[in-house]
Formats: structure tokens, C-alpha cells, sequence
């Protein structure tokens, strides 16, 4: 969200507004640079010498984002690889395994099956049944271990454990859900909900935030909302977007495509931007007139019809707050930093009849939340989340709508 017309709330804060301290020689600079050289030396010493390196730990979390399993990792020609504990570990406690040194053989029975592999070779045996399953990356021995690549885990727990798997190699995460979960059920079809997607900003006058790449805010936003939109078609929901081009949209015709479409879901995307390089990371808003803030002054004289309009959305608080517990929850996924929420008195939701909520992708103004933002492919997976959190919301919102045993 950046500065907007006066009808919208304005949120600044304050700690941007810090101004740099030059640099000032110090001993105390000395003695930290003697540490980053130490912290260095230490870095190249955790290199091996044959080119295997120790990596960040590999997480196993599960669908409401708890750590299952946290195993050491080591690379390996670009591919992260486990110990055979952590097939222990993530699989089956019960599994056992056999090596065999001479003939480079690994033999790993769990779950009632016989998985036969060869070091350096991708394929993977599996009895009875005799199927074949063909890794990316072959099983190696690292420090005189059988370790097996990550790919062993992503292709092989949906076989054998009966879950979705979603691997985030930026951050090392291995994500396991029920399959099929959070599907809307039958009662009330995928057809009866309709989902507004608002990018926001739009036009030659109406950028939105601008990255020092010239990344415009307006067509992040607007790449995102197609690709949700995108993703849930064969889910046959309805995926209205505010607006489908490059156009600049007033908040009442925003209002407009969301209350004719009967939307039963209000999703507002945008970008922040810092006076701080150093400000990042995704942030959730919802309408709350009595949250925590500190009204721009135009709107605390705000006429009392627009007050009751404010009031109006906040019958939505606790759906609006589900909903952004959904987007939490897949979007922390994605994210070194946990994404927070916060409740607003957000004019920017008000007159909309539904839940809602602003999603914010992170800061333009920060280098790391601009490489992301600039990535397609993470792009993608901030769709593929979004649209994860949907699901999750209409499923739960679906059960709730179900008729209790006293109703019936
Ligand atoms: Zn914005």
C-alpha cells in the first residue's frame, strides 16, 4: 500500500522515519571486523575438501506449518542429501536397512516394502509389485555413509506415507499435508463461492510503489492476481479480479466488482515500501475499526454515514481473521520471517459486505523482498499459497455451515 487519496488509510511507521548515523571510527570497529575474519575462517572450514559442503538443517513441517523433523543436510553436486536416519525419521521409525560396502548396495524396508538402490545410480527398486521409481539426483556415499538426495523424500512420501509434499528449497522446507485436503466439500459447492482478487493501483497515474529496478508495484500485483486467478480455475470456484489490465481503477469500482459478483471473499494485493532498506517481509491487514491505530486526520472528521460503513465490515472481524490465519499459515511457508497480521481501521476495506483482508508481498524498498518479488518463479509460489489458503478457508468455512447433529 503506498500513499493513496484521502478516502484510504495511510499507515507510516514511525521507525521508518529514522534518519542514518554516519559512520564514525571507533576500536570497537576493530574488534568486529577480527570477528567477521574469524567467522569467515570458520565458514571455509565447514567446506570439505571433496566438495561436499554442510548445509543448513532440512525441516519437515506439517500443514499448520509445526516442525515434524529437523535433519542435517550435506550438498552435494548442487543436490541436498539426507542420512538414512532421516528416512527413519520422516518415513517409518519402524524402517530398517542393510548397506552393503563392497557392492555400493542399500537395501531400506518400511512400510512393508523393499526399496533396493545403488549408490550413484537414480533408480530405485521397490518389492513386491516390482515398480521403479527414478530419482533426479542418484544415492552417494558422503563420509563413508549412504545418503540419499532430497528428491528421495519429495517423490517417494506421497507414494508411501499418503501426503502432499511441497518443498521450498530456498528455505530447506519440506511441507507434508493430507492429500486431497481442504477441498470444498459437497454442501456448498466450489461453484456458490465467488472470490474477489483486488491489484491494487493500476494506470499511468496510479503506480503504486516503485523498486530502484523500476519494478512497479502495480504490475506485481496485477502478475499475481492472474495467476491466482489462473490456478483456480479447474476448481471451478469463481476468481473475479477488480481489474484485468493495466488500469486504473476508483476504490468505488473496486467496491463494485466485489458486491455485484456476490463475493464471499475480499483479497486486496499489494507492495509496501520503506524510508528503511532494511523493513521486509509479507504483511497481512484487516478491517478492524477498533484496532490499534492512529486515524490520518481527515478521517477521524470522517462523516457519520462513513463511520457505520466501517462498522458494517467489521460483522466479517472473525471470518476476515481466519482468512488471514489461512494466508499466515501457507504464506509463513515461504518466508524466512514469520508474516505477521494486524488489524486496522482500514478504509480500503470498508463497504465491502464480505471478509477481507490486505495482503502485503513485502517491501520494494529492501533488496532481498525485491529479488523475490522479481522472480516468476516465486511469484508462482506465492500464488500457489494463496490459493492453498482459499481452499483451507472455504473448506472450514464450509464445515461450519454444515447442519449439527441437534439440527437434523
Ligand atoms: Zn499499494
Amino acid at each position: 500500500m503506498t500513499r493513496q487519496k484521502s478516502n484510504v488509510v495511510y499507515i507510516k511507521n514511525p521507525k521508518e522515519m529514522r534518519v542514518n548515523r554516519r559512520l564514525v571510527h571507533h576500536p570497537l570497529i576493530a574488534m568486529r571486523n577480527a570477528v567477521y575474519a574469524l567467522f569467515f575462517v570458520v565458514c571455509i572450514s565447514c567446506i570439505v575438501d571433496n566438495g561436499v559442503a554442510q548445509e543448513p538443517d532440512v525441516h519437515f513441517i506439517d500443514a499448520d506449518g509445526k516442525t515434524i523433523a529437523e535433519v542435517p543436510a550435506q550438498l552435494k553436486d548442487e543436490t541436498v542429501y539426507l542420512s538414512i536416519d532421516a528416512v527413519k525419521q520422516v518415513f517409518d521409525p519402524a524402517m530398517t536397512y542393510q548397506y552393503n560396502h563392497p557392492r555400493k548396495r542399500l537395501t531400506l524396508r518400511m512400510k512393508g516394502k523393499q526399496l533396493r538402490l545403488q549408490m550413484d545410480k537414480p533408480t530405485i527398486n521397490i518389492d513386491p509389485g516390482g515398480e521403479i521409481v527414478t530419482l533426479s539426483a542418484p544415492p552417494v556415499i558422503i563420509g563413508q555413509q549412504p545418503m540419499v538426495p532430497i528428491g528421495f523424500f519429495t517423490q517417494l512420501l506421497p507414494l508411501f506415507n499418503d501426503v502432499e509434499v511441497i518443498y521450498n528449497p530456498s528455505l530447506r522446507r519440506i511441507q507434508m499435508r493430507p492429500k486431497g485436503a481442504w477441498m470444498p466439500t459437497e454442501t456448498a459447492g466450489p461453484q456458490n463461492w465467488a472470490i474477489i482478487i483486488d491489484p491494487g493501483h493500476g494506470g499511468v497515474d496510479d503506480t503504486g510503489c516503485q523498486a530502484s529496478t523500476g519494478l512497479l508495484e502495480k504490475d506485481v500485483v496485477l502478475a499475481l492476481a492472474k495467476q491466482i486467478q489462473q490456478l483456480n480455475k479447474p476448481r471451478e470456484m469463481q476468481v473475479y479480479l477488480t481489474r484485468q489490465t493495466d488500469t486504473k481503477k476508483t476504490h468505488f469500482e473496486r467496491i463494485q466488482v466485489a458486491n455485484r459478483n456476490q463475493g464471499r471473499l475480499f483479497l486486496s494485493l499489494h507492495c509496501n515500501a520503506s524510508f528503511s532498506p532494511h523493513e521486509k517481509g509479507i504483511k497481512i491487514y484487516l478491517n478492524n475499526p477498533k484496532g490499534q491505530l492512529r486515524f490520518p486526520s481527515t478521517i477521524g472528521q470522517a462523516p457519520a454515514g462513513q463511520r457505520l460503513k466501517i462498522l458494517a465490515q467489521a460483522n466479517f472481524l472473525k471470518q476476515s481473521r481466519d482468512f488471514a490465519a489461512d494466508l499466515q499459515t501457507e504464506l509463513n511457508f515461504l518466508t524466512e520471517i514469520p508474516v505477521t497480521i494486524t488489524e486496522l481501521p482500514l478504509i480500503a476495506l470498508s463497504e465491502i459486505y464480505m471478509p477481507g483482508v490486505v495482503l502485503e508481498l513485502g517491501y520494494l524498498s529492501n533488496a532481498e523482498d525485491l529479488e523475490q518479488l522479481s522472480n516468476p518463479e516465486y511469484i508462482t509460489s506465492v500464488a500457489q499459497a494463496v490459493t492453498r489458503a482459499i481452499q483451507r478457508y472455504i473448506s472450514s468455512a464450509n464445515q461450519s455451515l454444515l447442519p449439527t447433529a441437534s439440527e437434523q
